[in-house]
């Protein structure tokens, strides 16, 4: 895959849910350290729709989403309509924002600037810094990294990928810090030691991406 067109943003979804699938129960057990231990459940609902959304898609003979954009809005409604709790809303508005800056058969670059606007979203959404402990410090890295990476003129494949592991870095980076946003704040000092599970999230999502793009 040379641009994140149609087919590459479906694989992409297809490849997120999956992921969360298989770590649906790790999820809850970071959100049970520090939260209210749904965040893996809250997911999987919300990815389940997701995956019925693009299978009713294309079911009436038409040829589904015309843009990989518009196949991303879709993911976004879809999540803000079934995922309740922090992260509905927050994953939600990103897919929304993201999708409606997606032009189509975006490169590296303009996929960083599309991805930097839901990361925008979330920020104007949620309120959070980088270094709250909060899936913002798993995208924050990763827009980074993937704006590097065009820069240097790196294809899209290993331009997500380095997007992938700067946002597995930021996850893991979450774990000494304190919670200042979110159900983990209420927690204070408490928080500190655990990784963040929406971040831990983020990161599986982003190195979907990195897959579906290989
Ligand atoms: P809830 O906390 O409502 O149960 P989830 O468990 O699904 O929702 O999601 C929790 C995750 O959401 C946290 O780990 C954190 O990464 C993210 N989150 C919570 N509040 C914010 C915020 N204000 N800004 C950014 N991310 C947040
Ligand atoms: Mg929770
Ligand atoms: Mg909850």
């Amino acid at each position: 895959h040379e641009t994140l067109d149609t087919a590459l943003a479906e694989a992409w979804i297809r490849a997120a849910a999956a992921a969360v699938g298989r770590t649906e129960e790790q999820l809850t057990a970071l959100d049970a350290a520090i939260g209210d231990g749904d965040h893996g459940s809250n997911l999987r609902r919300g990815f389940t729709a997701v995956l019925a959304a693009l299978d009713d898609a294309g079911s009436d003979g038409s040829a589904g989403f015309d843009s990989a954009g518009a196949l991303l809005r879709t993911v976004g409604s879809t999540l803000l309509a079934k995922v309740g709790g922090a992260s509905g809303p927050l994953y939600g508005q990103a897919f929304r924002v993201a999708g409606a800056e997606l032009p189509p058969d975006a490169g590296p670059a303009a996929c960083a600037d599309a991805l930097a606007a839901g990361l925008a979203a979330v920020r104007a959404l949620g309120g959070a810094e980088p270094g709250d402990k909060t899936m913002v410090d798993a995208l924050a890295p990763a827009v980074d990294a993937l704006r590097t990476a065009a820069a240097a003129g790196a294809a899209l494949a290993g331009a997500t990928a380095a997007a992938a592991d700067a946002a597995e870095q930021g996850a893991r980076a979450t774990t000494p810090l304190q919670a200042r946003r979110g159900r983990a704040s209420y927690l204070g000092p408490r928080s500190v030691g655990h990784q963040d599970p929406g971040a831990t999230s983020a990161a599986l999502i982003v190195r979907a991406l990195a897959d579906a793009a290989a």
